[in-house]
């Protein structure tokens, strides 16, 4: 295959793990037969982006351009194309490519693939180096990568969902989490926040433990039945060996067994979250009642869109806060401080 033509556009990098990201100017491939070109409208700021950023999962590869909660408006399709036209918003998430013909990728779980390509911090198979993310002007991505997002969300508060969304949802569905089921939810941050609309509407009775009491009043809003703080040992110990299922969604180092105390028989605690220490696991709680615990990445192309139907119907997006691309170290410091109301989200046009 031969290289395709590039063009430049303007975003925002790091060239290593301790420096802020900066304003620079990157290479898109232009649109082959089966490619979207998308001027990026907005996107969102998930905590993958700044463990990448500071290469704290020791796999970065500078200059990095974190993002993948991306919606944008398309600007030109290729040939082949025919999902997509000019003029649509549409949104791409973690993913921008896979083998499309391993057993993963028939299923529909492309997350899985061994030769999948995230949309950032992948090799590029086009123009070589790293894949570069969403903290740009425009993105060219394949058509079976990119998504309908429905007509009556908001563009900017629907583009947490390409992460966020998806990433609560898949093991929210895959454990059928739903009427009758007490479900726990920990952390209350861009997943957590996003895990609790989705328990909600999917019926469950869903608690909220988090380490920031300022936090209840918000939790309570966004659908939790309860709240605790989970640094208050006598109010963790009043729900053990009740709850069905938890979802973790915590960014750093943290007591697992104190939740594995929490599941009935049979429970499953799965974790979301991607903290880059290991996370002690103590047996006995797991063994003395047949407890689980599982692990869960984004989700494949069909989940996602059936997500983000599902929000169309039901009317569910992020609780944003705006913010211009140079805010972004900033946004990063208030992230690591818990203090985020409760994704950011980049206008893109402050990128000029
Ligand atoms: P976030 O917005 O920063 O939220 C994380 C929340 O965790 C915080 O708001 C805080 O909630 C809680 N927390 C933070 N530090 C804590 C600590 N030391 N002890 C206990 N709780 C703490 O992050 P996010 O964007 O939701 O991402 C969360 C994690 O999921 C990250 O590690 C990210 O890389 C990972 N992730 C994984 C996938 C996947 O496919 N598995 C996809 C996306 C993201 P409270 O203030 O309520 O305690
Ligand atoms: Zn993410
Ligand atoms: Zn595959």
């Amino acid at each position: 295959m031969s290289k395709p033509r590039a063009y430049s556009v303007k975003a925002f990098s790091t060239r290593d793990p301790k420096s802020p990201l900066m304003p620079d100017t990157i290479s898109r491939r232009e649109p082959t037969e089966n490619d979207v070109q998308i001027a990026i409208l907005y996107c969102g700021v998930c905590h993958s982006d700044l463990h990448f950023a500071r290469n704290e999962w020791g796999f970065t590869q500078y200059p990095a351009v974190p993002g993948h909660e991306i919606v944008g408006r398309v600007t030109a399709v290729g040939n082949a194309v025919t999902k997509f036209k000019v003029g649509e918003v549409v949104g791409v998430g973690c993913l921008v490519d896979s083998c499309r013909t391993c057993p993963d990728c028939r299923s529909g779980l492309e997350q899985f693939c061994q030769e999948m390509t995230m949309t950032y911090g992948s090799s590029d198979k086009h123009l070589g180096g790293p894949t570069l993310g969403g903290y740009a002007q425009a993105i060219v991505v394949r058509e079976e990568f990119v998504l309908r997002i429905p007509g009556n969300l908001n563009a900017a508060a629907a583009a947490p969902l390409l992460c966020a969304g998806i990433t609560t949802y898949s093991p929210l569905r895959r454990w059928k989490v739903g009427p009758g089921q007490k479900v726990g939810v920990v952390g209350l941050g861009g997943l957590g926040h996003m895990a609790v609309k989705f328990a909600r509407a999917f019926g469950a009775h869903v608690v909220l433990f988090t380490t920031s009491p300022g936090k209840t009043a918000d939790a309570l809003r966004l659908g939790a039945h309860e709240v605790v703080v989970s640094r208050d040992s006598a109010q963790m110990a009043a729900h053990a060996g009740s709850f069905d299922f938890i979802l973790d969604t915590v960014s750093a180092q943290h007591d697992l067994n104190a939740y594995f105390h929490l599941l009935k028989r049979d429970g499953n605690l799965v974790l979301v979250g991607a903290p880059n220490e290991p996370l002690p696991v103590a047996a006995f709680p797991l063994i003395m009642r047949r407890r689980s615990f599982s692990g869960s990445l984004i989700g494949g192309l069909p989940e996602t869109q059936e997500m983000l139907d599902f929000c169309g119907t039901h009317n569910i997006t992020s609780d944003v806060e705006m913010i211009r691309m140079d805010q972004i170290n900033d946004a990063y410091e208030r992230m690591l401080k818990s203090d985020v109301k409760y994704r950011f989200v980049i206008d893109m046009a402050s990128l000029g």
